[in-house]
């Protein structure tokens, strides 16, 4: 028996392949693949770099939903019952939304797949699959198998999971509805195992906030020190009050941290429950404690809430460029099914579509709620405008110049190629119709 595995890609533009390069290997798939028994034989398409055959002769497809790549997901399901293979679902927005998902596959899996995937094949093999399989928040201690990404062209970067959920719950975010604002550790030596097996020296620990139990976070880079990796990772600007913490983390070999900053607005920071981020005041000197411990880092704002005005915009690319962030993502608010912020949009009638994720006319890039300081198009514009000016060019060179004294060679030159493609790339993902177009398909 065969099972396919389909990671969806968000839209495509007409007459083009792909949107986007720079993939990361689709982990989730590696532990499945590693859950399955040797009898299945077993196959990917990754549609973001890939085209995906509807005549392969598999017994079983299996679809990871997210919200941006639902409408697709959705239309490829379709394909293959259209020629007669049953079809699973599985992944964050399948849990957000199990009616919604329900409705287009034979089979969903609600939450962490892992403890469930075996009793799905075996009902699958003697012919009774139920409708839905709820999961629990469960690590699994198989490694994943990452023989299945074999001949497809991913990031020379090997991702290792090392905590899942965390314990805030900020309005406009999935996590924490998904994983009820609480963290879940991965086993330590299950985490070093997991590196140990892997071919790249570079790392990206797959976490929704590392630094939420510190205590584990320190006890963790402990362990990794002696393995002489360099791993970048996801946490909050809080770590920058441990100095220990921070040293543990660069000895351990940390690079770079994405750190959600989302506002320099009190006001915005409040309604988006993230207030705990103005309690830790003295925002400048934790970034400087962040760079003196030789971190780099990504930072990723958000505008839309109540409070922006243009003057917002100007303020947070000047922050970023000040202090010459790594790298940077300018993006809108985006209401997720399951937020409280969608929730909030629908009660006040702000929402320009009841569900853009299944809405063949939204694009990519395009606001899907009415902001209430200036019209849709106009925060779409200035969110692109401060894109740019964070990747032109004198701006990349000067950032580029205080990188090499905190990166190694490695994350140096990986500098380059990320911040002089960011723009281009912005530009190539911008306004494509999510879903569409199967123009791949057989005639
Ligand atoms: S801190 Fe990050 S992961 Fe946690 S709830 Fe807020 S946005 Fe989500």
């Amino acid at each position: 028996m065969k099972i396919t595995f389909i990671l969806p890609a968000i839209g495509k533009k007409q007459g083009e392949k792909y949107i986007g390069t720079w993939k990361m290997e689709p982990l989730t798939i590696a532990v499945l693949k590693a859950l399955t028994p040797n009898e299945f034989e077993t196959e990917l398409y990754d549609d973001r770099i890939e085209l995906i055959n509807y005549e392969t002769d598999t017994d079983l497809v299996v679809i990871t939903v997210e919200t941006y790549t639902a409408r697709r997901s959705y239309l490829i399901a379709e394909e293959f019952k259209k020629r007669g293979k049953p079809v699973v679902m599985g992944g964050y927005h399948v849990t957000l939304l199990p009616d919604e998902a329900a409705m287009q596959a034979d089979a969903i899996i609600i939450g962490n797949a892992e403890k469930v995937w075996g009793r799905l094949l075996e009902d699958f093999k003697s012919g009774c699959m139920k409708k839905k399989y709820i999961g629990e928040v469960a690590y699994s201690n198989v490694l994943p198998d990452k023989s299945i990404f074999k001949g497809k062209k991913y990031l020379p970067v090997s991702l290792v999971e090392t905590g899942r959920g965390c314990c805030h719950s900020c309005e406009f975010c999935a996590i924490s509805g998904y994983y009820n604002c609480k963290y879940y550790k991965r086993d330590h030596s299950c985490i070093i195992s997991d590196i140990e097996q892997n071919a790249h020296k570079y790392y990206f620990f797959v976490d929704d906030n590392l630094v939420a139990d510190k205590n584990n976070a320190r006890e963790l880079f402990a362990k990794v020190e002696p393995l002489k990796i360099k791993w970048a990772g996801q946490g909050t600007l809080s770590m920058a009050k441990d100095a220990e913490l921070l040293k543990g983390m660069k000895r351990s070999g940390c690079e770079l941290i994405l750190i959600g900053f989302e506002s320099l607005e009190e006001e915005s920071l409040r309604q988006m429950n993230k207030s705990w981020n103005i309690v830790l005041k003295e925002r400048d000197e934790l970034v400087k404690r962040i760079h003196d411990a030789g971190i780099g880092i990504y930072a990723t704002f958000v505008f839309g809430y109540d409070g922006d005005t243009a003057r917002t915009f100007h303020d947070t690319v000047e922050f970023a460029k000040k202090h010459k962030f790594y790298t940077a993502a300018f993006n809108h608010l985006l209401p997720f099914p399951g937020t409280a912020l969608y929730e909030r949009l629908k009660a006040e009638d702000r929402l320009l579509y009841d569900k853009w994720w299944l809405d063949g006319n939204y694009k990519y890039g395009e606001l899907a709620f009415k902001p209430k300081n200036m019209p849709h198009e106009e925060l779409s514009r200035l969110c692109r405008l401060s894109r740019k000016e964070f990747s032109s060019l004198p701006t990349v060179l000067s950032r580029g110049l205080s990188s090499m004294k905190r990166s190694s060679p490695l994350m140096w030159s990986l500098f380059w190629a990320m911040n002089l493609r960011l723009g281009e790339e912005i530009d190539e993902k911008m306004n494509v119709p999510i879903g569409r177009n199967l123009d791949e398909l057989p005639k």
